[in-house]
């Protein structure tokens, strides 16, 4: 299963027609709860790539809700009791995903970790719960129950039982930070996919235009519906087809409702944010899909150098303003709306 997902992510981003060149440095890890594969194309060593895998590891053993002893299962464990100390990374990551809680008026919340748990989705618990536990779920989610003391840099959840889950956005942290150890060690070009999650860097030799495939929500990893061009971006795409489960004949997924505490169920089947900031994207991509198609596509409208690829479940593909300029359809299965 792992080899399969190794082999299909080399092709959403598309380098070169000839062999990789003897000198590309490739890496590819399960970390941050997924597949992980960093490419140096031009300039770097394996000191990098190991310095960018220990960060990752650093990353989630810090951030991770599914972890015992890291920062975030302190802060669950001390909720509706004291305030917890974290790294400066951790404090970042909680700050920016309020600030997106506030932005979408709860569509993103990161205090949905009970509903997570509940849902187990992605697990091998994976099961619908009774409309009782949803209901003492609900009860728990809200994120102005945060309280986060930035001189201290220490959060507290106002309510027993809360729960962080910052699975929405750490990725896209996650990716800025490969970044900035890419910039630091003078690479001048590379590709980094964490789980889907991927990110362009720099400008390749021959000077050509990167190619990042947008992936089909109704195919395994590694398909996609079309190609977004451009230089140093990143795109993301949170869809149906990430984590889900089956039971009775109908498909539940792992982005969820934090009104109705089911998976979200508004017609779209996956969203791709193309942007500068990797934390951004990520965010953005799971606040657009919970919003859905009309909200979601006002908020991207407003947000200067954001742009969203929107699918419904007709298969129908909606672009917000100027997409079209950096992205070409390429999958007949699916139609552009105009
Ligand atoms: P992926 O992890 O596949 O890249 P997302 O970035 O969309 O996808 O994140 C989905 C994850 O975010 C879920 O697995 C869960 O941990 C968490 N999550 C689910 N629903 C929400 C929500 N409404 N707001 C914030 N986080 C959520
Ligand atoms: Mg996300």
């Amino acid at each position: 299963m792992r080899n399969l997902l190794i082999s299909a992510f080399a092709m959403l981003v598309f380098t070169a027609c000839a062999p990789a060149a003897q000198s590309e440095i490739a890496r590819t890890d399960f970390v941050l709860g997924t597949v992980c594969s960093i490419r140096l194309i031009n300039g770097g060593t394996t000191k990098t790539t190991d310095e960018i895998f220990q960060r990752l590891r650093q990353i989630e053993d810090r951030m991770s809700a599914n972890k015992d002893g890291t920062e975030i299962a302190a802060v669950n464990a001390a909720a509706g009791k004291e305030a917890v100390h974290v790294s400066e990374d951790t404090f970042f990551v909680i700050s920016k995903a309020l600030a997106y809680a506030k932005l979408t008026n709860g569509a993103f919340d990161p205090t949905v970790g009970p509903l997570v748990k509940l849902w187990n989705i992605g697990t091998d618990y994976a099961r619908v719960p009774q409309k009782s536990e949803i209901a003492s779920a609900l009860k728990l989610i809200d994120y102005r129950n945060v309280e986060l003391d930035p001189k201290n840099q220490t959060v507290r959840l106002l309510l027993p039982g809360m729960k962080l889950d910052l699975g929405a956005i750490a990725k896209g942290y996650s990716a800025d930070e490969v970044a900035k150890i890419l910039e630091k060690h003078k690479v001048k070009a590379a590709v980094v996919d964490l789980g889907g999650n991927v990110l362009v860097y720099g400008k390749k030799k021959d000077g050509s235009q990167w190619r990042v495939g947008v992936q089909d929500p109704r195919s395994e990893r590694g398909e996609y519906i079309g190609l977004v061009t451009g230089g140093t971006m990143t795109v993301v795409t949170s869809g149906v087809y990430e984590r889900f489960f089956i039971q009775d004949g109908k498909r539940y997924h792992h982005i969820l409702d934090t009104k109705t505490g089911y998976p979200v169920d508004n017609g779209l089947i996956s969203v791709s944010i193309i942007t500068e900031s990797s934390i951004d994207a990520d965010a953005l991509s799971t606040s657009l899909f919970a919003l859905g198609l009309e909200k979601g596509m006002k908020l991207v409208e407003s947000l200067p150098d954001v742009h969203a690829i929107f699918i419904d479940a007709n298969s129908k593909v909606y672009l917000s303003p100027g997409t079209n300029k950096m992205f070409t359809m390429t999958n007949s299965a699916y139609t552009l709306s105009d």
